[in-house]
Parts: structure tokens; sequence; C-alpha cells
């Protein structure tokens, strides 16, 4: 938990700039929104200020999509809260199991002090007529003393198995919510987790962010031809193949049916294509061999599509721009790479051809056919 300045001329200060300069940015005034701008301005999240301070100089707009990010990433525990109230209850449950037992404890240890309280009691009459039944009666209270301590013994160490237990299947839990079943790599809901941190990552290091989405060529065919299952496999060797080659911090997906994504931080536009034609080029050199019969399959391609990252955008747009380009991609033959950079060209250059059928009088002018 973060501590603020607890003067109270400071906090008066902070919060009255912090009203401000939310009014200024056109930010929603609620709490979650206050939270931030106040820290920001009272300093206690360097790493938040240095991102703020990039998107202020980028003069990105802070509407509620963005506010929420920040506030997600620095000030929410909702998804930790999910998770240890799970655990919580299940320690609870434990617990009470313990709890029982040592009650249960309490009340023979009652038992076994009034006993020996008896026996004391016995042994100070000097009245031994009845010796031997007494040192019965204590040996089997002693006995049953011994049989309960160790059921109490036994009982705390399932109790401490039973909590790594659980301890072991939220861990397996999270990860089983994170892969794609088919392929044993990062799944849709993994890679939008890792944009968005990466994202965050980039504007607080300022350094560039690039994302490819790659798209295998004419897989329907593929299945058509070999079948589904060696088109399942092909997308389980597409896997491994991209896990393989991306480089340590680079995040590979799989995007849903036969498309993948491949998270590449610190990786600027050109590098990120140079990447994924490297990947696209590895994809191509391999020949795909039948599991069954050992039979040569010929070898798949990829179109890939790369953009990147523009501070304090929706990821949503990122991601559509990299879209845009393997679809670009794709209607320039396949088996190729397109950026975001070559969309525009080739949205320019149509403008441009647009402008030059028109006649100086604005109205389109008539073509002839030779
Ligand atoms: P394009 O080059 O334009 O991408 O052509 P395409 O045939 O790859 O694209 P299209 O979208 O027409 O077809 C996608 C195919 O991918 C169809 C579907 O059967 C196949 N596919 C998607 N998911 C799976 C899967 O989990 N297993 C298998 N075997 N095939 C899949
Ligand atoms: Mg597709
Ligand atoms: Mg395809």
């Amino acid at each position: 938990m973060h501590t603020y300045g607890l003067r109270h001329d400071h906090a008066q200060e902070h919060s009255q700039h912090a009203l401000a300069m939310m009014a200024e940015l056109g930010v929603v005034p609620h709490p979650d929104n206050f939270l931030i701008f106040y820290s920001y301005l009272a300093g206690s999240h360097p790493d938040m200020s240095q991102m703020i301070d990039i998107l202020r100089s980028n003069h990105r707009e802070f509407d509620e999509i963005q506010c929420k990010a920040i506030h997600d990433r620095y000030f929410s525990t909702e998804r930790e809260r999910k998770i240890t109230d799970q655990i919580t209850a299940d320690l609870r449950c434990q617990l009470n199991t313990a709890l029982d037992s040592v009650k249960k404890i309490g009340v023979d240890t009652t038992k076994y002090s009034e006993a020996l309280d008896h026996f004391c009691d016995f042994i100070s009459s000097k009245d031994f007529s009845n010796l031997e039944q007494s040192i019965h009666t204590l040996i089997g209270a002693t006995r049953q003393m011994e049989g309960v301590s160790q059921a109490f013994g036994q009982g705390l160490e399932n109790s401490s198995s039973e909590i790594s237990r659980l301890r072991q299947d939220l861990a397996k839990l999270k990860h089983e919510a994170m892969t794609d079943g088919l392929t044993g790599i990062a799944n849709r809901k993994a890679f939008d987790e890792k944009l968005r941190e990466e994202a965050m990552a980039a504007m607080e290091n300022g350094k560039a962010l690039s994302l490819l989405i790659l798209d295998i060529d004419h897989f329907k065919s593929f299945n058509d031809n070999h079948g589904h299952q060696v088109g399942d496999q092909v997308l389980r060797l597409m896997a491994n193949a991209l896990q393989r080659n991306v480089k340590g911090q680079d995040f590979a997906a799989r995007y849903g049916g036969e498309e993948f994504a491949i998270i590449l931080p610190q990786t600027t536009l050109g590098c990120a294509k140079q990447a994924a034609n490297m990947l696209r080029h590895n994809v191509e050199s391999h020949n795909i061999v039948s599991k069954s019969n050992q039979k040569n399959l010929g070898h798949i391609t990829v179109s890939i599509g790369a953009a990147t990252f523009q501070y304090g955008e929706p990821l949503a747009r990122l991601i559509e721009r990299a879209d845009a380009a393997l679809y670009l991609a794709k209607s320039r033959g396949r088996n190729q790479v397109a950026s975001e950079r070559d969309v525009e060209r080739e949205e320019e250059a149509s403008k441009a051809d647009q402008e030059s059928l028109k006649s100086p009088d604005g109205k389109a002018a008539k073509q002839y056919c030779a």
C-alpha cells in the first residue's frame, strides 16, 4: 500500500491541481480517475508518472478506456482479490477443521487433567484399597490422550498437504485458462493480457512495441486435401516453430483458428518486419511429413501483417492496423509480409490515382478503354 505525503496543505494543493488537470484534459471526474491524477501530482507512482508524461507530450486523449487501463495497472486489485478470496475461503475451511481438532483436544485435555487430579487426590488420601483400579483408569486416560494427540497431529498434516494441493490447483487452473488446448501455446486471453502489459511498459520506458499477425495461407484447401487431423498437427508444428523462433521477451500466441500473433516489445516496425520475414522464410523452408505414413505433404506458407503501437491508442486500433496489413499481404499474393506503412502507401497511391482521374472541375473524368 502506498503512503502519500500527509501534510494537509500539500494534500489540498495536489487535490486542487488534480481536479484542474482532469478538467483540462477532459477526464471524467470520478474517484478512480481522481486517484490517478492525485498520485501523478503527488509523485507516489514514478513509473505511472513517466507514462502519463509521455501520453501528455504526445497529446493523447485521456478517455475512459485509457484511464481504466491506467487504473487497472496501478491501482486495481480486482484480479488478485478474486484469487485471494478463493484461497482464503479454502484456507478458512482448513483452519476451521484444525480449530475443531484444537477444541476437541481441549475437551480431551480437560478430561485428562481431571483424571490426573483425581489420581493425585487418591494418592493424597493414602487409601490404597483401590490402587489397581485407579492406576488402570489413569493408564486408560493416558492412552486415550495419546490417541487424540496423534489424531490431532495427523489432522494438521492433512490440512497442510490439502493447502499445498489447493495452491497447485490454482496455479494449474491459471495456466490452463491462459493456454490454447490444441497447440499448448498462449491463447487469446493470455495474448490480450500480455499486449496490455507490454503497451503500458512501452509507455513507461519510451520504447517501441510492435505486433505481428500471421495467417496460414490456403489452409482450408490444406485441410480439404489432407484431412482436419493433419491440419491440427500442422497448427501444433506452427506453434512450436513460432515459440522456438521468437527471442526472449517476445511472446507468441494462437490468436484464433489458423491465425497466430506475436508481440515484439522494444522492437521498431522495421525490425518487426525483418523478424516477420525470417519467420515466414522458416515456415516456407520446412516440409511437412505425415505422421501416419511418412508421406511428404509439401510445405505451407504464411502471410504476416506488422504494426507498431502508438502511445495511448486503444489496443484494438493497433490490432486493426496489423490486420489491415495482413489483408494487404494476402491480396498481394500471400507468402509475404506487409506493414501498416505499406497499407498507408497503398492508400496514398490509390488516392493519387483517383485524383488523377478527376477532371479540372473536380468531377470524375470519363475513362476510355483502348
Ligand atoms: P487464406 O490464405 O485467405 O487465409 O485462406 P484460408 O483457406 O487459410 O482461409 P479461410 O479463412 O478461408 O479458412 C481458414 C481455414 O482454417 C478453415 C478452417 O477449416 C481452418 N481451421 C481453422 N481452425 C482450425 C483448427 O483448429 N484445425 C484445423 N485443422 N483447421 C482449422
Ligand atoms: Mg484466417
Ligand atoms: Mg488462412
